[in-house]
């Protein structure tokens, strides 16, 4: 149970890692991602024994993107430990004197400085000449971006000391101001580019691009606040630190502050919190250092972050207005988010009228209804959420949401798996998702048709050409002709890979189909099963659990899938314009009792007589089933060198384990040999 809720966790957890440090694109709000992180590390706490090393609680940021050159820094940038309340300030000032044998009497001094919501980079100086830059990445390597850097005025390209160090790299924050952040996004919707979530992504989207003239032209602004790798001054303190920093010629902000002790730190953090508004950028906290410079080299690290620093976050605003009605968008993927509409307010500065539900079992664990009173807080700069209802503004007038069980952009059935969030619209032909349909409808992987990029589909969408996956059978060298950028002979080209298309593998087909739950792998299963699409759609949810591989969730999956209607008229419209399926043969050249037939295979480690792949092809073609994943119902784990996982889950089961010899001994005896 704990073991499976870290796992979602981290998963959940990497997946907005990913959306936010590699992709400059968060789809939460920095308190939600705040509140997942804080439940993952008491979890992890109180469960060490379960702490992986990919765990996101073990790393900083994300590993860099390759298209920009990688530097290893030479001090690791890290990230910082969060305090969320005055609490937790004041228990953070008891560890350090803890730690550092002080009495619960003596002051500690602190730097308390405004935490920029910006991104951390590294500047390097050789001989005080500007020579490398680069990103925090994941605080051991960074991406290089010393092209870009160089454009922001306030970073010096030379130091202003007259004997410079031979080597010094100084740390600090670039951002964009709240105005740079508007006009860019007003830029941009002119331009019909997708805007900007917050400035922290406008900075971060325009420091790492390819080319420096788009930095040039957005205009960044810097703070430097640290020093990574020095040597050859001796600075006993913070405070010391950043003074020699604006020294040397870079931008420090004024407003950060030596407090002498932690009561002084507080009142910073509470006067800054209602001043946060006259800034010209924005700051999600305030960060405490400890100002000593040998108490921080005593105190050191713990994995991710210093023990001598911790970000304090502000308290996210809320206010309470009324919910009006409940509406649902159908997303990209088809899932089905209800959302509140509701009296404008103004949150944190801007005026909101939507709040975010999430989903159905949100509405009902906070018991949201219609024309409730409730509290709502912006956090960060996407759509707010609901925090709770006004109970006692209840008139007995509200009324309950019916979570709809048709899509509302298409009228197919709304499927929610059980044990899943999230409810999603079956529709092949949905409108709301047409362009994902198609993109994986022609992908690689499932029907493999060349020459159909994104922009093709987006024109195809938009002219009407296509409303459904088969439309693309249905195409005419008219039609493409007078689309961008394309001549008869490209547009020949697109028609000739269509065509190429008709007649696929049945597994092909059925992952093309982009049923929920249907990869690769389970597309093939079902295909090798039921042999033709005819068996495959008449087939019940009862029959699909039977094959094996095929668990409870991916059979309701797929039965409700082929009993839509729209199902039905797609696959008509695909077999009219000639799309047909191989049928599967059976090449079962073994008798029933051959020791390969009927038993499923699972392959681990590196094999020395034989490819993987081939194996399980011999496998399958002896009547066998070849498998990802060690279950229950795994006859075999056949093991080579240095297996994995796998072979530990074999064990655990009890299943059979065989060596690569004793595979090859099986594989005579079934007379393949
Ligand atoms: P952090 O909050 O741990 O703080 C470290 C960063 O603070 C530094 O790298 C630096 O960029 C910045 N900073 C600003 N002013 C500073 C100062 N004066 N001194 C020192 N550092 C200063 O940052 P992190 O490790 O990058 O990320 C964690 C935070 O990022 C989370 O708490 C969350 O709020 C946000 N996040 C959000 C999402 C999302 O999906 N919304 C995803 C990942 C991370």
């Amino acid at each position: 149970m704990i073991a499976e809720e870290l796992r979602q966790l981290r998963d959940e957890i990497n997946r907005h890692n990913h959306l936010y440090y590699v992709l400059d694109a968060p789809e939460i709000s920095d308190a939600e991602y705040d509140q997942r992180m804080r439940r993952l590390m008491e979890l992890e706490e109180r469960h060490p024994e379960l702490v992986t090393s990919d765990s996101p609680t073990q790393r900083v940021g994300a590993a860099p993107l390759e298209a920009f050159g990688a530097v290893a820094h030479r001090v690791p940038m890290l990230s910082l430990s969060n305090a969320f309340s005055e609490e937790e300030l004041r228990a953070f000032d008891k560890r350090i004197k803890r730690m550092a044998d002080l009495s619960e009497e003596e002051p500690v001094e602190y730097v308390a400085e405004l935490k920029i919501d910006g991104l951390a980079v590294s500047l390097t100086y050789e001989q005080g000449v500007f020579a490398v830059g680069a990103t925090r990445g994941d605080s051991s390597t960074g991406e290089v971006i010393t092209q870009n850097l160089r454009t922001i005025r306030s970073i010096p390209l030379r130091l202003l000391t007259d004997s410079p160090l031979p080597l010094l790299e100084a740390r600090g924050e670039v951002y964009m101001t709240k105005r740079e952040f508007e006009r860019i996004n007003k830029e941009r919707e002119i331009s019909g580019d997708p805007l900007f979530a917050n400035p922290r992504n406008s900075a971060a989207g325009s420091l790492r691009q390819l080319d420096p003239s788009v930095t040039a032209s957005r205009r960044l602004e810097s703070f430097m606040y640290a020093v990574g790798f020095f040597a050859g001054v001796d600075l006993p303190s913070h405070w010391h630190l950043l003074q020699y920093l604006k020294e040397a010629g870079f931008k420090t902000n004024a407003t950060s502050q030596l407090c002498v002790d932690i009561e002084e730190v507080i009142r910073y953090c509470t006067d800054w919190r209602h001043k946060e508004n006259d800034l010209p950028y924005n700051i999600d906290g305030v960060v405490v250092k400890v100002n000593s410079m040998g108490l921080q080299r005593s105190l050191g690290f713990v994995s991710r972050s210093p023990r001598w620093a911790t970000a304090f976050k502000f308290p996210a605003e809320q206010r309470v207005t009324r919910i009006l009605d409940i509406s649902v968008n159908v997303g990209r993927t088809g899932a089905i988010t209800p959302t509140a509409e509701m009296a404008p307010v103004e949150v944190d500065g801007s005026t909101v009228s939507r709040a975010t539900l999430h989903n159905e079992d949100e509405i009902r664990r906070k018991d949201v209804r219609i024309g409730d009173w409730v509290v709502i807080q912006k956090a960060g700069d996407v759509i707010p959420d609901v925090v709770e209802v006004v109970k006692e503004k209840r008139t007995g007038e509200e009324w309950e949401f019916v979570f709809p069980t048709a899509c509302p952009a298409c009228g197919a059935e709304v499927y929610r798996p059980e044990g899943e969030a999230v409810a999603r619209c079956t529709g092949v032909s949905c409108p709301a998702q047409l362009k994902e349909h198609i993109w994986h409808f022609a992908s690689r992987g499932a029907m493999n048709i060349d020459h159909v990029g994104e922009s093709l589909v987006e024109q195809f969408i938009e002219r009407g050409l296509v409303k459904d996956v088969a439309d693309l059978y249905y195409l005419t060298q008219g039609q493409l002709v007078g689309l961008e950028r394309m001549a008869e002979k490209s547009a020949q080209n697109v028609l000739d890979a269509i065509h190429a298309s008709k007649q696929p593998t049945l597994a092909r087909l059925v992952y093309a189909l982009g049923i929920r739950h249907v990869g690769e792998h389970v597309a093939e299963v079902l295909a090798d099963h039921f042999g033709t699409l005819a068996r495959l759609r008449e087939a019940t949810e009862e029959e699909l659990s039977e094959v094996m591989e095929i668990g409870p969730r991916i059979a309701q999956s797929v039965a409700i899938f082929f009993r839509q209607s729209e199902t039905v008229e797609l696959l008509d419209k695909l077999d009219r314009a000639g799309v047909q399926p191989q049928e599967v043969e059976k090449e079962k050249t073994v008798s029933a009792d051959s020791p390969i037939s009927g038993k499923s295979f699972v392959f681990t480690g590196a094999m020395t007589g034989f490819d993987r792949k081939e194996a399980e092809a011999l496998v399958k073609r002896l009547g066998g089933k070849a498998s990802g994943s060690v279950s229950k119902r795994t006859d075999f784990v056949v093991v080579g060198d240095s297996p994995g996982s796998k072979y530990d889950k074999a064990l655990e089961l009890g299943v059979t384990v065989l060596t690569e010899e004793e595979f090859l001994q099986m594989l005579e005896t079934a007379g393949a040999q």
